[in-house]
């Protein structure tokens, strides 16, 4: 029995470059025809979706040497963009380097879809899950521009990514988190996530908070707050991290954190959730977790 369609199945090419810049001179040469893959997972939801068109051209990516290593020297952590979700949820050095990273990973989707989901196309996508998490660990992104491999801090690399800069045949090659963070009782690292309903599910808000925190003074420094969600823009909340930085910790000073957070998080309305009940979400999830674990950590 034939099924009914409008139009007949065509099936793009594969091509599997087996370099970074054999995949970045593909493209080039077939510009917006040819699109890059890594596992497929959210390219596959948008053609299903039709808010992208299947391409002529699929430039497989998994073929390049050194995409799927975790590496560590004394200063840094690097991954390569195809480490699959899967591994960076079960990975020591991850939970130890980035543990709000880690904790990012266990949250998006579910096992099925972080087997094939990799780093590299949560971060490509702009708006993966993962970002509010790597902004807080100062993480940098290992970008390839056709000629060289470029080290660029993630909030810099949003920048371009938002306002339409980054050339369409670049790749993103890795991240790297900075090892000297402390792991230790006295550093925060928490990443939170609220979505439609308590698991396996799209984001609405995430939060990510790390900082280190002195309990004899009650004070925190190296304040890194950051939030996104849905395809919004993950973005740091520097005025709520100046509020926090060197300052006593008090009811107060949480209650112009919450302030400073609504009215500095920028996002959006959707079919379920208006920006501003996102705006207060994540007042609410920064300001209740860093008063849980700080109250917790007072008393221990
Ligand atoms: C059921 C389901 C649930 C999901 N839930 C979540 C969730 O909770 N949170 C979340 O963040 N995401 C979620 N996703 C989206 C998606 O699975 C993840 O974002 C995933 O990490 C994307 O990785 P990928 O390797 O599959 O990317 P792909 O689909 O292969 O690529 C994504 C985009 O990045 C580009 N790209 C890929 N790799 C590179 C690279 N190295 N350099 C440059 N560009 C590149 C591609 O061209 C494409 O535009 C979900 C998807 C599904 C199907």
């Amino acid at each position: 029995m034939g099924a009914l369609q409008d139009e007949p199945l065509f099936s793009p090419a594969l091509r599997q470059p087996r370099s970074l810049r054999e995949a970045w001179e593909l493209k080039s040469a077939c510009a917006e025809q040819a699109v890059y893959v890594s596992g497929g997972t959210l390219l596959r939801t948008q053609w299903e979706a039709g808010t992208a068109a299947v391409p002529q051209v699929l430039i497989d990516l998994r073929n390049i040497a050194g995409m799927e290593d975790v590496t560590r020297d004394d200063d840094y952590l690097t991954i390569g963009s195809l480490v699959t979700l899967t591994a960076c949820r079960r990975s020591g050095a991850l939970a130890s380097a980035g543990p709000a990273a880690a904790e990012a990973a266990r949250q998006i989707a579910a096992p099925a879809v972080r087997n094939l989901a990799t780093l590299g196309g949560n971060i490509a996508s702009g708006y993966g899950d993962i970002l509010p998490a790597l902004l807080v660990h100062d993480a940098e992104l290992a970008v390839y521009d056709g000629n060289l491999l470029r080290v660029q801090p993630v909030e810099a690399w949003l920048e371009r990514r938002w306002s339409g800069a980054i050339p369409p045949a670049e790749l993103v090659a890795g991240v790297r988190l900075p090892l000297d963070q402390g792991s230790g009782g006295s550093r925060l690292a928490v990443f939170r996530k609220v979505g439609r309903r308590e698991a396996f599910t799209a984001s609405l808000v995430t939060i990510a908070v790390t900082a280190d925190w002195d309990a004899a003074a009650r004070t925190l420094r190296r304040v890194r707050l950051a939030a996104g969600g849905g395809s919004g823009r993950p973005q740091r909340l520097a005025a709520a991290e100046a509020l926090l930085e060197g300052a006593e910790l008090s009811r107060s000073l949480l209650g112009a954190v919450y302030e400073a957070v609504e009215h500095g998080f920028a996002s959006y309305d959707d079919p379920f959730a208006g920006e501003q009940y996102k705006k207060k979400t994540a007042g609410n999830l920064i300001v209740s977790e860093l008063w849980q674990t700080l109250e917790l950590k007072a008393r221990s």
